[in-house]
């Protein structure tokens, strides 16, 4: 559904990713960890096409994207949601607006539809009947949910988020890595999450990647990664990130 091959980025001048190929299964959970600055907020915004790669190919779904037009990215970002790591909401919109969002700006439903569409998302992130609510009267918790029921209100087949359990608390926490598995199970939908909590990477990946350096250092399965025999990753896991 996502594939990497040998992509290199840099800002201006600066490498930051260092031929990263990745290739990401239909229905996965793909969790990117890594130290703050290593570039895994820049590999999202590239498999969504917010940035094109210095170099190397991306392709999602079987399109690539890496030399695609705005045009034929819009389209392609159809497929997509993203839950940025801070939500952002639009704070003069109402929740239900929020939600809609894309429904208005990618499909051509009646505004009953659309109405029926955003219930049912808001319910499934336990927000029922919120619709009229400002994100400004939300918790963290709860912005975060409305901005992963907006995600996959157009039905995606992708979902990339971006640290979406930071600054929340250990039970909502939990609950957001519920909500991510269920995302998954009822929609099947490809998810890639890029995090610095541990127990939420241990309890919701298919598959870790750790990325050091601009580089992948590790990639497997839980057991895998927790059995890796590179110290960075054992460093790392136990605590380094905290
Ligand atoms: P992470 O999400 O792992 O913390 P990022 O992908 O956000 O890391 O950033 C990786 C590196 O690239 C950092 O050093 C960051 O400062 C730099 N960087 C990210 N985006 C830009 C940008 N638009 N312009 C310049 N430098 C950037
Ligand atoms: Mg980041």
């Amino acid at each position: 559904m996502i594939k990497l091959d040998n992509v290199s980025m840099a800002f201006r001048g600066r490498p930051v990713l260092d031929n990263i190929s990745l290739d990401i299964a239909e229905g996965e959970i793909m969790v990117i960890i890594g130290p703050s600055g290593s570039g895994k907020s820049t590999i999202l915004r590239l498999m969504i096409g917010l940035l094109k790669p210095l170099a190397g190919k991306i392709w999602i779904d079987g399109q690539e994207i890496s030399g695609a037009s705005e045009e034929e990215l819009n389209i392609i970002r159809r497929n997509m949601g993203m839950v940025f790591q801070y939500s952002a909401l639009f704070d003069s919109m109402t929740v239900g607006e929020n939600v809609a969002f894309g429904l208005r700006q990618h499909t051509a439903l009646s505004e009953e539809e659309i109405a029926r569409t955003v219930r049912r998302r808001l319910r499934m992130v336990g927000l029922n009947g919120q619709e009229s609510v400002m994100p400004s009267e939300l918790s963290g918790g709860m912005k975060k949910r409305v901005s992963l029921a907006r995600a996959i209100a157009i039905n995606p087949q992708i979902v990339l988020y971006d640290e979406p359990t930071a600054g929340l608390d250990p039970i909502m926490s939990t609950t957001i890595d519920r909500l991510i598995c269920s995302t998954r199970r009822v929609l099947n939908v490809t998810s890639v999450v890029v995090t610095h909590h541990m127990s939420s990477a241990f309890n919701i990946a298919d598959r870790i990647a750790m990325i050091y350096d601009g580089r992948i250092i590790e990639i497997g399965t839980v057991s895998e990664i927790k059995k890796s025999s590179n110290p960075i990753v054992q460093q790392f896991i136990h605590g380094w990130a905290k």
